[in-house]
């Protein structure tokens, strides 16, 4: 049985104090894939004291020193990026592109980074002042397992670019790629202390986190309610904090859009990553006027997608990552049928074939207003509600009636129009007529969307500390 490493602590790997040891199950067949054996208090204290110790001097590091050390993890991530993509499709069972995007980001990441630094000034002139921006301090990174690489990429660049030492907690329940992504990182000839890691149970290593004065920083990519409740133990030891956190995002069609372009897009859009995304355009806003030819639509193109093993098939959707993930959809489909909404394609149950792993079946409601729970809450699974809409005021009102705010989605035939909406959304981003990533642009939330922001220049100052020098 492959036996995965949970804990890295001043430049080593090392067997966890903690004594539970999991499964780690394969959503392809349902087959205990790994173990692995959870990190605990002890191991999270250990760690918090190698990284206020390296941070001594890491803090310290010139801008060519950092660079350096950002280029030499994104060299050897990218030695490893096969390990990567294969762990990503066995562990949790995306495609396989997706599985090669979402690894070659996590790699190029770094290099942004290094682009951000090369532009950045740690001191400026501010009136008859010198502000110096210095690093926050030791930072504990969490994230979550829909998007394990890249998450650890987007915070980590930041925090060494920052000047900060960390202690990564990856998911529990994607331990391999976080491992992988340890062992990259061990590789890049890092100072002792600088990256650690412990993997185990949140609510263990978090108590460890919040109970030290010595973490300074939290950054959190996880579920609105873990997001919560982070920020508020946060405050008894005055952490700065940024939250990434979930979604319900709007994808709004108007009337002019060429259906064409709009409907391949919206089901991308709804079901990327195997419908697990936190910027899933899951409600699909559509004009009354053109409801009918938009439902047909809908299903020609759904028919188009594949719904397989990403390893040995050309697959647009694998499994759903776990038995916890499968369930919880067929939940969600259920109490669509049982709130009104009508089934326009997929629903319950494994789809055919497919019964030996966490397969679902993509779907697709009408008939949906958006007080309905499939509306509101964050499913997290390949399900899109299609909601109509009168008037274009009527489109943006139902649009920013949620609790959440991370991203929108415009399609139209009038850019320009569709830009003048996308002021009145409240969303952290909001794409118009594209699903372009844009990995140097600020990336977050409005509302329960998070707090913060991510990428690029943003994400290096959620960082950093404010100093005025006054002479
Ligand atoms: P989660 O909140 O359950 O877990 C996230 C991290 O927090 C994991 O490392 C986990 O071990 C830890 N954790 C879990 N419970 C904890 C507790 N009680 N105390 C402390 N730590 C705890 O989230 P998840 O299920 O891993 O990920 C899915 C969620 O993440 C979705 O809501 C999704 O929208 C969101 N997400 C957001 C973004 C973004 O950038 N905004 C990106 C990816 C995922």
């Amino acid at each position: 049985m492959i036996q995965i490493q949970s804990v890295y602590i001043n430049g080593r790997f090392e067997q966890a104090h903690g004594t539970e040891i999991a499964d780690i199950i394969s959503p392809l067949d349902k087959s205990v894939m790994a173990q692995m054996r959870y990190a605990d208090e002890v191991d999270t204290h250990k760690a918090i004291k190698a990284a206020s110790k390296a941070l001594l001097s890491f803090r310290y590091t010139s801008k060519e020193e950092r660079k350096a050390y950002l280029k030499a993890i994104h060299d050897e991530i990218l030695k490893r990026l096969d390990d990567l993509i294969e762990a990503t499709i066995l562990e949790y069972g995306a495609s396989q592109e997706r599985s090669k995007w979402s690894n070659l980001l996590s790699a190029s990441v770094f290099l942004d980074q290094i682009s951000v630094l090369d532009k950045y000034s740690f001191e400026k002139q501010i009136n008859e002042s010198t502000v110096v921006m210095e690093p926050v301090g030791v930072s504990a990174l969490f994230t979550p397992w829909n998007s394990t690489a890249g998450s650890i990429a987007v915070k980590l660049s930041a925090a060494l670019a920052a000047g900060c030492t960390v202690i990564l907690k990856p998911s529990e329940f994607a331990p391999r790629q976080a491992a992988i992504i340890m062992e990259s990182i061990a590789a890049a000839g890092l100072p002792e202390g600088v990256v650690n890691m412990v993997n185990g149970r949140g609510e263990v290593i978090s108590k460890a986190f919040m109970e030290s004065a010595e973490v300074t920083k939290i950054s959190f990519t996880g579920s609105t309610s873990v997001g919560t409740i982070l920020a508020k133990q946060s405050f008894d030891t005055m952490k700065r904090v940024t939250l990434e956190l979930g979604g319900k995002s709007a994808n709004i069609i108007l009337d002019d859009a060429d259906l064409t372009k709009a409907i391949p897009m919206a089901l991308q859009a709804a079901f990327m990553n195997n419908g697990q995304a936190c910027i899933a355009g899951t409600r699909l806003l559509v004009p009354e006027s053109r409801l009918l030819e938009i439902q047909k639509q809908l299903v020609i193109e759904a028919d188009k997608l594949k719904v397989g093993n990403p390893l040995t098939d050309k697959v647009d959707i694998g499994p759903l990552a776990s038995e916890r993930q499968y369930s919880r959809i067929q939940e969600y489909i259920r109490i669509g049928m049982e709130e009104g909404a009508k089934l326009l394609y997929g629903g319950l149950g494994y789809p055919e074939g497919l019964e030996q792993g966490y397969y679902v079946k993509p779907t697709i409601f009408v008939g949906v207003n958006n007080q309905m729970r499939i509306a509101r809450e964050e499913i997290f699974g390949p399900v899109l509600s299609v909601i109509p809409y009168s008037n274009e005021d009527e489109a943006i009102a139902i649009a920013n009636d949620t609790e959440y705010g991370l991203m929108a989605f415009v399609s139209t035939g009038n850019e320009g129009k569709g830009i003048k909406m996308a002021h009145q959304l409240k969303a952290g981003r909001v794409l118009v007529n594209t699903l372009k990533h844009d990995p140097l642009a600020p990336f977050g939330g409005y509302k329960h969307s998070g707090i913060g922001r991510e990428n690029g220049v943003y994400g290096l100052e959620g960082f950093l500390e404010v100093k005025t020098l006054i002479k």
